[in-house]
């Protein structure tokens, strides 16, 4: 029977444990999740890779632990690491919200963390957002369709399954030609993220947290309100450049910032800029951030990836 353990890696850690339930992967039991605090969001940025690998393995040694009946390692066959980057071969090609990760072989180098400490199942990465993806697929029972999902927190991911060779940072979309659009992580000009993530709100509107800035756009301060829209138009871009490369179809939008997400104004921008008739067929889904789901992506996707799924 398959099991197996997925852990995600965004502004925190969370970790659980899958197994095999009527034919489908369930997550069960307690996740684990670092810091425990949910407030403290920045605890990872700037973390030596040492102490990550550390941490992680220990995570991953108390969800083994923790599988009933057997404790040994060799009841779990993958282990699945979602990472917020970009992920190709085993590499982190890059990773803009969390620096310290880029150009590393994670996969192989926490790997070898965990045979000495006596786990010797393989390990997988792969990006975040694809994970959501993977784990909305694998909940539904629909592994053979195409699911897209935007995350919004820090940064702004931009997940599929199947998972596809290919780099789909969707998030980095060009979707201003505006020169003075220079707010994103990873120093492009007029990106999607430089519009929508934390960080970059956060330089825009240098005085105010982006909390504030939605809740001053509602009370009708102008330079809010107008920023909303764009924030709006933003990912309606992002989705219809989606859209028109590939097909209309399901989107979903997670993270911790569809609290500021306004699905009917996101219609109406998107209705604007998607006008041919064949591709009007898609629709749009929040859906609230949910550790499960993630894990569960990073596990399947594991097992997926060992052909044990
Ligand atoms: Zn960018």
């Amino acid at each position: 029977m398959a099991a197996a353990i997925g852990v995600v890696i965004t502004e925190h850690i969370v970790a659980g444990r899958l197994q095999e339930e009527n034919e489908q992967m369930v997550v069960v039991g307690e996740h684990l999740r670092f810091p425990a605090d949910p407030s403290e969001t920045e605890a990872l940025i700037g973390m030596p890779t040492s102490e990550m690998y550390e941490l992680l393995a220990q995570l991953i040694k108390r969800l083994i632990s923790e599988t009933p009946d057997r404790g040994a390692t060799g009841s779990v066959t993958a282990i699945g690491v979602a990472v917020p980057g970009v992920v190709r071969n085993g590499v982190v090609q890059d990773a803009p919200n969390l620096a310290q990760i880029k150009g590393l072989r994670f996969g192989e180098a926490l790997s070898a963390v965990l045979r000495e400490q006596g786990v010797h199942a393989p390990v997988h990465i792969l990006n975040d957002a694809d994970a959501v993806a993977a784990g909305l697929a694998s909940r539904g029972g629909h592994l053979d369709r195409l699911i897209r999902v935007w995350t919004l927190g820090n940064g702004i991911g931009y997940g599929r399954w199947p998972i596809a060779d290919g780099v789909w940072e969707g998030g980095h979309t060009v979707v201003t030609l505006d020169p003075r659009e220079r707010f994103c992580g990873c120093g492009g000009v007029g990106h999607i993220e430089g519009i929508m993530g934390n960080r970059a709100m956060r330089l825009r509107f240098m005085d105010m947290e982006p909390e504030d800035v939605f809740a001053n756009g509602k009370s009708g301060d102008a330079r809010c309100s107008e920023f909303v829209d764009l924030w709006h138009r933003a990912l309606a871009a992002g989705c219809a450049t989606a859209i028109h490369l590939g097909g209309p179809g399901r989107f979903y939008f997670t993270g911790l910032n569809i609290r500021f997400l306004d699905i009917k104004l996101l219609r109406e921008h998107l209705d604007a800029m998607v006008r041919m008739s064949l591709l009007q067929s898609y629709s749009l889904e929040v859906l609230p951030a949910e550790d499960a789901i993630s894990i569960l992506g990073a596990g399947v996707a594991a097992l997926r990836a060992q052909q044990e799924w």
